[in-house]
This record gives C-alpha cells, structure tokens and sequence, in this order.
C-alpha cells in the first residue's frame, strides 16, 4: 500500500518559493530564457506540476558562458584574496543552514526522496561540503623545485610552481541528489576561483535555483557562479561543445559522458572530468556479523531508492549464509512504507520520473524473461506517481541485463559464492569501478578483499558513508577524475611552473 492521506503541505516558505518566476541566473541576474519556453516540474509521487522553469538554450548558454568569462578576467572575483573567498564560501554555507527545512522540502516535492532524509543527509551534507572547500580556498599553493639543467653547467634558477584557476567551468548533474550534486560541483570550482555555468538536471532544477538566490544573498560578484536551467540536448549539449570552456565536470549517464568527452575533443579539448554508472559489488564473507551486513546490504541498495550510482545492486553472499541473508534483506524490503516525499511516514518515496519508472520496470521484465526469480517486490506501485516495489531478486546468472547493467532503482540481485578468489573476479567482472563494499569480521580479510576490489571507494562493514574529505570517483568506466577531497582541488586547477635565472 502506498501511503498518502495525511501528507502535509509545504511551509508557507517552500510553498512562495515554488510559486515565483523561475529564470535563470546570469550575470548576477534572474534573466529570462532567449527560448522565450518553460517547462513544468512535476511532483513524482502524484505526477502533478509544482512549478513551471525556464528552458535555457543555446543562446542562453553562449550569455552564461561569456559573463562567466568576464567574471573570471576581470572585476571584484579576478582580484579577491583566496581569504575573501573562503569567507564568502563559509557564509553561503551559514545562509543554507537557515533554510535547511525548505531545502529539504524542495527536495522531496522535486524529486521525490523523504523529506527526513533530505534533512538529514542531503542538506547538512551540502553545507559540511560548502564549509569544507572554504577551508581549502587558502590553502592551495604550490612547491618549490631544484633544478640542475644539464646543457647549462654552472648556472643557477630558481623554480617553483604556481596552482591557478582552471577558468571558466561547466558543471553538468544528474536529478538523484540535486542539492548536493551542486555542492560537490561548486564548491571546489569556488575554492579554487574559477567561474561557473551550472545546467542543473531538467527533471529536479528547483533547490539550485534556490541555492542560486543564496548565493545572490552572500554576495558573490555578478557572473561568478551561472545557473541555466534546460535540457541535455540542447543546453547541455551547447555547455559541453563551448569553445570558450575550459573544463567541463559532468555527473549522469557513461552514456552521456561518452557525449561529453566527444564534444570536448571536437572543440577545445577542453578538460574533463566525469562521474558516471556503476554497479557495485556488495561482498558478505562467511565471518561478517549477518545482522550487521543484512541491515547495510538492504541500505546499500534501498538508500535514495537505489538512485545512487554507489548502489550496492550485486549482493554477493557465501553459500552458507546466502538464504538467511537473502530472508534478511528480504524482510528489511517489506518494512519499507512507500509514500510521498512529504509523508512523514515514507520510508522510500517514488522514483523520480515516468521515465525512469519505465527504465527500471523494463529491466525487472528483462530479468524474469530470463528466469530471475522475485523474493519481494519485483512490480510498480499502485498509484498515480512513479512508485517501484523494493525488490530482491535471485536465480540469476551473470549474463542477464539486471546483474551486467546499471539500473538506478530499489533492485538488488543476490548471488551465491563458494570461495573468495571466486566472488573477486566475479564481484571485478564489470564495465564499472565505483564503489564496491565487504563485510567481515577478519579485519586483514577484509584488507585484503578491499585491495583486490577495483573500484573508486571500498567500505568495510558498511555502505553508502560520504564525506567532503574523502575523494570520490570511478575506476574503469565510472568515471575520470575525483570529487571532493584534495583531489578535486587539484582537478579545478592547473600548474604552472615558473623558472627565474639567478645567475
Ligand atoms: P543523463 O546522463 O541523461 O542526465 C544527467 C545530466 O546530463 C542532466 O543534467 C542532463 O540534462 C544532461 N544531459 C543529457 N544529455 C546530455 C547531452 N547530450 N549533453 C550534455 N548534457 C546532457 O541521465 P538520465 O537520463 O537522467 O538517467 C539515465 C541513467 O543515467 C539512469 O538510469 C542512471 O543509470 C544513470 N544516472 C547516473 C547518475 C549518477 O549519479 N552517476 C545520475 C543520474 C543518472
């Protein structure tokens, strides 16, 4: 049953946000789109409009791109001191968690996820992000080098290095985490100096636009951070093939990344960096504390309604404990209330739109059609919005769709295996490298799996924990670069090395 009498309106805040003229945010302005379109936000746990966006395009891009540009050669944010800076980073943080409340309910009316979690995880994780990179903005520099040039005997230089602004940055990202995907894309970008266009998820554009009022708030200068809301094909298309970009970070579909790196060596060879699919081995050795494992394996794939390109959708158990595993998360399944975001009773709400409803109910058929077998859930919601059951699927084999491909939806296939050197190449046999997790009680065991595992983030004895200092990003074909963390730091920069004669 999925839940809706009882789900309360937004606050008379939310509700005034969703109400105003949503444009786009160039040059310090709230501009209207040069389409002279809009298009309307859909609300996914009842399929009904909440608010009407504007549909940037081309031309709104090459307006964004070129203020982004001025604002990065010139004017109050070209001559800031990187203390300046962080201030300005740590106050947007300070003027979010004023908001947190409408935030959270942004979020869960735009896409869908529980408002407590929201509140919880989404936003807090946001501002720590915001608050962390701020910290960074003084600390970036660079190194001194000796150098003994060999066809120059005797002379003497003096070497060092500068780290500088890649520049004008085009930040592109997906609709499961829509505040927090901006975080991780801003706030290196900020930290760094660099100037930003951001063309934020069409599905889930309205905690950006929020977030863009605050950062008018904070007073970042005009330019500095651009905000087109838009399609892929048009908007983003135009983002990722600008000449004048000079890197683009995308979020989203290996799919579209692969569009991206194409547009990028077609124009400018502009940098890029990208953080794609996975589909992540979650590994239960005979040691692990079961209950432990059993309660992480039913959040590694039911956390954001299995929307996390971490999800934890290859449940590998050795064959001792596998039915008891499988009863476990199984049960942990049926304890999940479906319901509206809003609902304060929603345990998982919908997924975020009619398409990706369709996506992931085509590849549960796919996966019955091949003789995979439903131990719960495995249908649609019964309802207006675009609910799927949490299922736990078994009796696979590994050249089905639902164990190859990347679903991004509440479906977990669980796998037997008989020995470790098995569920290692096994668990490795994948187009992915994200994130992969292993439970064990043996803590040099799980070293050691954790060495083996290719992926970008191993958790041991637990899933899903993020935070703004620990790099994140994709082995294989994941993805290309890190977030967060130093490493993101030093993807939004560049090094010069400069060499000074001295004698
Ligand atoms: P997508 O990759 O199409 O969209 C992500 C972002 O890219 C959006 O902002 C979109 O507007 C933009 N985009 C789309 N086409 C573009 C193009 N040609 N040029 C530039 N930008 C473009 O993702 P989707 O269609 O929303 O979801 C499809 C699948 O992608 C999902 O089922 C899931 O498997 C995967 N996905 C992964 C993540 C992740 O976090 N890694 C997030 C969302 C979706």
């Amino acid at each position: 049953m999925i839940l809706s009498t009882g789900t309360p309106t937004p606050s008379h805040a939310t509700q005034k946000f969703l109400d105003q003229e949503h444009r786009l945010l160039i040059d310090g302005h709230w501009v209207a789109p040069a389409t002279g379109k809009s298009f309307e936000i859909k609300n996914p746990s009842d399929n009904s409009t909440i608010a009407h966006v504007a549909e940037g395009g081309q031309e709104d891009i090459n307006r964004a791109v070129s203020a982004a540009r001025r604002a990065f050669e010139s004017g109050p944010w070209h001559t800031m001191t990187a203390s300046e800076r962080g201030k300005l980073i740590w106050k947007l943080a300070d003027l979010m968690e004023q908001h947190i409340e409408e935030f959270a309910e942004i979020e869960a009316l735009d896409n869908g996820k529980p408002k407590a979690v929201a509140q919880a995880a989404d936003v807090p994780l946001a501002i720590d992000l915001f608050r962390y990179m701020a910290g960074w903005a003084t600390k970036i520099e660079g190194t001194t080098i000796p150098v003994s040039v060999p066809y120059l005997p005797g002379a003497e230089f003096h070497s060092y290095t500068l780290r500088e602004p890649v520049g004008v940055v085009g930040q592109i990202i997906p609709w499961n985490f829509p505040l927090l995907m901006a975080a991780w894309k801003l706030g290196p970008a900020l930290a760094t100096g660099c100037t930003i266009v951001l063309k934020v998820a069409e599905e889930t554009p309205l905690s950006a636009l929020r977030l863009g009022q605050l950062i008018q708030e904070a007073g970042f200068p005009p330019g500095v951070v651009n905000i087109v809301t838009g399609f892929g094909e048009t908007a983003g298309a135009a983002l990722s093939a600008h000449p004048d970009v000079d890197k683009i970070a995308f979020t989203g579909s290996t799919e579209v990344g692969k569009l991206i790196v194409k547009a990028a060596g077609e124009t400018n060879l502009k940098k890029v960096t990208l953080e794609l699919g996975g589909k992540s081995p979650n590994v239960i050795l005979p040691d692990a504390d079961i209950p432990s494992a059993i309660a992480g394996a039913a959040n590694a794939i039911f956390f954001n309604h299995g929307q996390c390109c971490t999800a934890g959708s290859r449940l590998f158990v050795h064959r001792s404990q596998f039915d008891q595993v499988v009863e476990g998360v199984a049960e942990e399944a049926k304890k999940i209330k479906l319901g509206p975001g809003m609902h304060p009773d929603t345990g998982m709400g919908p997924l975020v739109s009619q398409i990706q409803q369709d996506r992931v109910c085509g590849y549960l058929d796919a996966g019955f059609n091949e003789g995979a077998q439903a131990v719960v859930g495995g249908k649609r919601g019964d309802s207006e919005g675009f609910f799927v059951e949490p299922t736990v699927l078994v009796d696979t084999h590994p050249n089905m769709k639902v164990i190859r491909e990347e679903i991004f939806g509440p479906v977990v296939a669980a796998v037997p295996f008989d020995d470790i050197e098995e569920v290692v190449q096994t668990a490795n046999n994948t187009i992915y490298g994200l994130a992969a997790a292993v439970w064990s009680k043996d803590i040099s065991h799980a070293h050691r799996v954790a060495r083996r595992l290719k992926a970008g983030t191993v958790w041991v004895n637990c899933y899903n924990v993020f935070d703004a200092s620990l790099p994140f990003g994709g082995y294989k074909q994941s993805g290309w670069g890190r977030e967060m963390g130093h490493e993101a730091i030093n993807l939004y920069t560049q090094t010069k090395a400069v060499t000074v004669q001295l004698s």
